[in-house]
């Protein structure tokens, strides 16, 4: 069965993918602190630390959201270089009320001119052939119903010599124990998690099968390279909760 141009599987994916963002948006940063434990900040600033922001740079944050790479990449955080004040990031999110929040947050920070918020699909990025100097795409790709598409867009849009960074959580652990403990502190306190703060544990046990179905980082590494992206490689983070990985358009 299909809808619109899309098999009936996919779209219902791609609906309550923007069911859950629209829901969540208005705490989407405090319970991301809450859930991570403030994790989620340092995963992020390592993110930028690999980025290696410089003057002048374009960078394209896919499934941006509240702009949290966005405001690291144009600030720097801690002690990380930032983009010298002259970097620019184009944030695009499929979803308004995610971009919403972060425009209000870039107001606050009375951020003008060096952020563009694009409402659209990573599938399909509204942008011509070799127009950005990285791609960023932080626990969004798990979200896109075809990551080979979104894969091969981001090949699309990079200049050659251009960087594809992606951070993701990971379906397991490396240590088996730590694995199970994982697996039963996801079961039990996320849903509840998002049950007291946003009303809404649906959304949230969707986040944890999310990530349980995403490949493994050495499948995804493969994907990756099927898409064109050389030179290859992943770090993992905090014990394999997550990785970063890097590859090339050379
Ligand atoms: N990158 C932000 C961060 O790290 O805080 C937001 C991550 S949030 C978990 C996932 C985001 O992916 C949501 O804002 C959602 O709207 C967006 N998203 C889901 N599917 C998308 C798609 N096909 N194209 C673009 N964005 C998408």
């Amino acid at each position: 069965a299909w809808f619109g141009n899309q098999p009936v599987a996919e779209a219902d994916k791609a609906r309550r993918v923007h069911d859950v963002f629209k829901s969540v948006a208005g705490r989407y940063d405090l319970m991301n602190d809450v859930m991570s434990g403030g994790l989620h900040r340092l995963w992020k600033s390592s993110l930028i630390d690999s980025l290696n922001p410089r003057a002048g740079m374009h960078l394209l944050d896919v499934a941006g959201g509240t702009g949290d790479i966005a405001f690291r990449f144009l600030k720097g955080a801690g002690d990380l270089k930032g983009a010298g004040g002259q970097g620019h990031v184009t944030i695009l999110d499929i979803n308004d009320a995610m971009l919403g929040v972060g425009r209000q947050r870039a107001e606050k920070l009375g951020i003008k001119g060096r952020m563009d918020w694009l409402c659209g699909d990573a599938q399909h990025l509204p942008l011509p052939d070799q127009t950005v100097d990285a791609y960023t795409i932080a626990f969004g790709i798990r979200n896109v119903t075809r990551i080979d598409e979104a894969l091969s867009e981001a090949y699309r849009v990079l200049k050659y010599g251009g960087h594809f960074l992606c951070l993701e959580f990971c379906p397991h652990l490396a240590l088996p124990l730590l694995d199970r403990l994982y697996a039963r502190y996801s079961d039990a306190m996320i849903p509840r998690f998002g049950q007291w703060l946003a009303d809404d544990a649906p959304s949230y046990r969707y986040l944890v099968e999310s990530i349980r179905r995403f490949p493994d980082p050495l499948t995804f590494e493969a994907m990756c390279g099927r898409a064109g992206f050389s030179k290859l490689s992943h770090r993992l983070l905090s014990g394999g909760v997550c990785a970063i990985h890097s590859g090339w358009k050379l």
